[in-house]
C-alpha cells in the first residue's frame, strides 16, 4: 500500500542497498528525502524491504564528509595506529578543493616517480556506478601504469566467478532470480536471501507457495526454511561432500542427461571417476546429513522438469570456495538444467552495483568485460583507446595488496568508497597495512574507519546525489537519478577522478556521464545494444541485448557457452578441509555475515536511524544449548578470541546457530569482527575463509 507524503517532487531511481536492485520512487522535500516507495522494476514489481523503504536518512546524518580534509601537520607519524576511533576527525584540518586535490595527486606521482607503478595500488567501489568503477579502473590502469586495481568482489563472489568462468565462460547469472516461479525445484545453498536480498526471497516463497520443490542447504537456521521442502542444515565447511554425494546418486542412478552433456558439455567421465568414492552413506558422516536424504534431493532436483540453483558466501568464502561452487556448476551441466525458463545458475550479487563493477573491469586480472590483461591483443585495443602502453601482468587481490604493503612494494592507495579497515580478514594487520602507507588517498561520503589513515580525504557524493548506471544480480542495467543536492563542498565521484587523472596528465575530457558511459560501451561488447538514451529512457534493460529494440536476453546459454569451443567443460573437485579447524585452545567455529537491517561495515547503516534503532548493538549469536554447557549467560558481555585478536560484545542466544557454532555481523565498528577472522585464501578465486576460524569465548568479567 503507497503511504502519501506531501512532496516538492518524485524523482525515479534504484536502490542503493543490495544487488537485487528493486526500482525505487524517491519522494523529496526541501531538498530531502520524505519517502521512498517501490516502482513496478522487473526485480521488484513494486515491492521494497525495510532497508530500502526507510534506510535513506544517512545522506543527511551530521558525520556527512562536507569539506576535504588533509591530515594536520603535526598528527602522528606514518605508521602508528593512533587515532581516537572517538575523535578521528583530531588528526585532520580542513583544506580548499585546490590544495586537496593537489595533494591527493601529487603524493601518488611523487611516489610512481620515485618507485614505479608496482608501488601504486587503488580499490574501488561496488557501491558507486558503473561510470565511476570504469572511470577508477581506467586511472588505475592509465594513470597509475598497474593492475593493482580491485573491490570487494574479491571478498564476496570472487571464488564463484573463477568457477563460472572455466566452466562456463561467463561470470554473470544465467537467469534472473525471479526465474523460480518458473521453476519445479529451487535450491538455495550458503545463502539467506530473507536477510541479504529480501526481495528475491520473496519470489521464492512465493515460487514455495505455488508448489515448487525448495531445498534450503545452509549449517545456520534461516527463516526461508519455514517454506523449504528440505532443510539441509549440514555442517559448516563440508560443502563439497554434500554435493559431490548428490552429483554421485545422479550419475550411480543414470538421472544425468546424455544427450546435453554429448551436446554441449565435457569432462563428464572425470567427473565419474572423482565423485565414484563420494557415496552418501560415505558422506552422511562428513556433512551430517542423512545418506537417504541426499539422495532423496539429488532426485528431486536431477529429476524435475526445471531446477534451478542459488548461492551465496556460504558457499564462496571459504579456502575451497572455488571447489564449491564447480560442483553447483557440475550439477547444472549434467542434468542440463540451464538454458531454459525456470533452470539455471545464480550466484546472488551482494552490493548494488558488485554485477556492474566487475563488468567494467575492477578486477586486477581483467579488463573491463572480463578480458585478460595478458592477452596482446586485447592489450592492443585499450591501448589505442587510451593512449598509453598497458601494464601484461595481471595486477593484485585486495588481500594480496595489503601483504604487498607490509612487504614494503606498495607505498601509495587511491581508495574510493572501500572501507578495508572494516571489510578485510585479519583486521589488525590491515589497519596496521593503510597506516605504514607512504600515501593514501580515500574518496567517501563518511570518514570512514579507513579514512581515518587518510593523508587527503575527498567528500564524495551519496547514491541519491547522483546519476549513473548501476547492474543487479540479474544483469539489468538501471538508471538511478539524482534525487537530492551534494550537500555542503561535496563533489561527484566522476568529478573527482578526473581532476585526478587530469592532475597525473592524463587530460580526459567528459562532458557528462553519458559520455563516460558510452566510452566504457565501446569496449564492453555486453552493452553493445543498450545505449546510454536506451537506458534513459527504458530505466532497466537486461545485458547482452540482441538489438537496440529488442529486450535484453534473461536466459542464457539456450545456444551454447561463451568459451573458445562453444562448449561447457565440468572441473570435479576434491574435499578439503577449512584452513583453521576447531582445536583444544580454540574449539568453536566462528562464521561471520550480515544483517537485514545492515550493511557491509555499517557506514551507512549505522548512519540511518531506522535501521540502527531495530539492531543497534553487537552481538554474538550462539545456540542456548551451547551457552548452557558453557557456563555462560545469555545477555552477558563475553570476549570472543581467535588466533588474530579479540573483541568484546554481548551474547545472544539463537537456535539458528548451530551447536559448536559462533555468529557474529561484521558491521559494528566498536566490535569489529574482522579483527578475528582468518585471511588465509581460496587458491583460484583469491576470497579469505570468512565463513570459518577457528574461536573461543569467555565471560568478558
Ligand atoms: Fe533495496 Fe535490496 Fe531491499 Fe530491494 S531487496 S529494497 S534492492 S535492499
Amino acid at each position: 500500500q503507497q503511504r502519501t507524503v506531501v512532496a516538492d517532487r518524485h524523482v525515479d531511481s534504484v536502490c542503493p542497498w543490495c544487488g537485487v536492485g528493486c526500482l525505487t520512487r524517491v519522494a523529496v522535500k526541501d531538498d530531502t528525502i520524505v519517502q521512498v516507495d517501490g516502482r513496478n522494476g522487473p526485480a521488484n514489481e513494486n515491492r521494497l524491504c525495510v532497508k530500502g523503504r526507510f534506510g535513506h536518512d544517512y545522506i543527511r546524518h551530521p558525520h556527512r564528509l562536507t569539506v576535504p580534509l588533509v591530515r594536520r601537520e603535526d598528527a602522528p607519524k606514518r605508521g602508528d595506529i593512533v587515532v581516537d576511533p572517538a575523535n578521528p576527525w583530531a588528526v585532520f584540518r580542513e583544506a580548499t578543493w585546490e590544495e586537496a586535490l593537489d595533494r591527493a595527486a601529487g603524493g601518488l606521482k611523487r611516489i610512481l616517480d620515485a618507485h614505479g607503478p608496482g608501488a601504486l595500488a587503488g580499490f574501488g567501489s561496488a557501491k558507486g556506478s558503473n561510470e565511476e568503477a570504469y572511470l577508477f579502473q581506467k586511472l588505475v590502469r592509465q594513470g597509475f601504469g598497474t593492475n593493482n586495481v580491485d573491490h570487494c568482489t574479491r571478498l564476496c563472489h570472487a571464488s564463484s566467478v573463477a568457477a563460472l568462468m572455466e566452466g562456463v565462460g561467463s561470470a554473470a547469472v544465467s537467469a534472473p532470480f525471479n526465474a523460480a516461479l518458473e521453476a519445479d525445484c529451487i535450491l538455495v545453498i550458503g545463502a539467506r536471501p530473507a536477510q541479504n536480498h529480501p526481495v528475491a526471497a520473496t519470489y521464492f516463497k512465493q515460487a514455495a507457495k505455488g508448489g515448487a520443490t525448495l531445498i534450503v542447504a545452509d549449517p545456520r537456521g534461516q527463516d526461508l526454511m519455514r517454506h523449504a521442502t528440505h532443510a539441509l542444515r549440514f555442517k559448516p565447511g563440508t560443502d563439497v561432500a554434500l554435493l559431490n554425494a548428490m552429483l554421485n546418486v545422479i550419475i550411480d542412478e543414470k538421472l544425468y542427461d546424455e544427450q546435453y552433456i554429448q551436446g554441449h558439455v565435457d569432462g563428464f567421465a572425470a567427473l565419474r571417476e572423482k565423485v565414484a568414492a563420494f557415496t552418501p552413506e560415505a558422506m552422511e558422516p562428513v556433512c551430517g546429513i542423512p545418506a537417504e536424504t541426499i539422495r532423496t534431493v539429488a532426485r528431486t532436483y536431477a529429476r524435475a522438469e526445471r531446477s534451478i540453483i542459488f548461492w551465496g558466501m556460504g558457499v564462496s568464502q571459504h579456502v575451497h570456495g572455488t571447489d564449491n561452487s564447480r560442483c553447483l556448476i557440475a550439477l547444472a551441466l549434467i542434468t542440463g538444467q540451464i538454458g531454459r525458463p525456470g533452470t539455471g545458475l545464480h550466484p546472488l550479487r551482494g552490493q548494488n552495483n558488485v554485477q556492474g563493477a566487475s563488468d567494467a573491469g575492477l578486477i586486477p586480472m581483467v579488463l573491463p568485460d572480463y578480458q585478460s590483461v595478458a592477452d596482446g591483443d586485447i592489450r592492443a585495443r585499450f591501448e589505442d583507446l587510451w593512449s598509453r602502453p598497458l601494464d601484461p601482468v595481471r595486477g593484485l587481490t585486495v588481500v594480496e595488496i595489503i601483504d604487498a604493503i607490509h612487504e614494503g612494494s606498495i607505498r601509495a592507495m587511491y581508495i574510493m568508497g572501500e572501507n578495508p579497515a572494516m571489510s578485510d580478514p585479519d583486521q589488525i594487520h590491515a589497519r596496521e597495512a593503510l597506516a605504514r602507507l607512504e600515501h593514501l588517498v580515500v574518496q567517501d561520503i563518511f570518514l570512514t574507519e579507513t579514512a581515518w589513515h587518510a593523508d587527503v580525504v575527498l567528500p564524495a557524493s551519496a547514491h541519491a546525489e547522483k546519476l549513473g548506471t548501476y547492474t543487479n544480480t540479474n544483469r539489468q542495467v538501471q538508471l538511478g537519478r539524482p534525487a537530492v543536492p551534494l550537500p555542503g563542498k561535496a563533489r561527484q565521484d566522476v568529478a573527482l577522478i578526473i581532476e585526478i587523472a587530469n592532475r597525473l596528465g592524463l587530460g580526459w575530457t567528459y562532458a557528462d556521464v553519458g559520455e563516460v558511459y558510452e566510452e566504457m560501451r565501446s569496449v564492453m561488447p555486453s552493452l553493445a545494444h543498450i545505449s546510454w538514451e536506451r537506458v534513459e529512457r527504458e530505466g532497466s534493460v537486461t545485458y547482452p541485448a540482441p538489438a537496440d529494440d529488442a529486450p535484453g536476453t534473461e536466459i542464457l546459454f539456450a545456444q551454447g557457452y561463451p568459451t573458445k569451443d562453444g562448449r561447457a567443460r565440468l572441473v570435479p573437485a576434491d574435499l578439503s578441509p577449512p584452513d583453521e579447524l576447531p582445536d583444544a585452545e580454540f574449539p568453536l567455529v566462528l562464521t561471520t555475515g550480515r544483517l537485514l537491517e545492515h550493511w557491509h561495515t555499517g557506514s551507512m547503516s549505522r548512519r540511518s536511524s531506522v535501521l540502527d534503532a531495530i539492531e543497534p548493538e553487537a552481538m554474538v549469536a550462539m545456540h542456548p544449548g551451547e551457552i548452557g554447557r558453557r557456563g555462560l549467560t545469555a545477555g552477558e558481555m563475553v570476549r570472543v578470541e581467535t588466533r588474530r585478536g579479540t573483541i568484546t560484545l554481548r551474547l545472544m542466544a539463537d537456535r539458528q546457530v548451530a551447536e559448536g557454532m559462533i555468529f557474529i555481523p561484521f558491521c559494528y565498528g566498536e566490535a569489529p569482527a574482522n579483527v578475528l577472522t582468518n585471511p588465509q585464501l581460496d587458491p583460484f578465486g583469491k576470497i579469505p575463509e570468512f565463513k570459518f576460524c577457528a574461536a573461543r569465548i569467555t565471560p568478558a568479567g
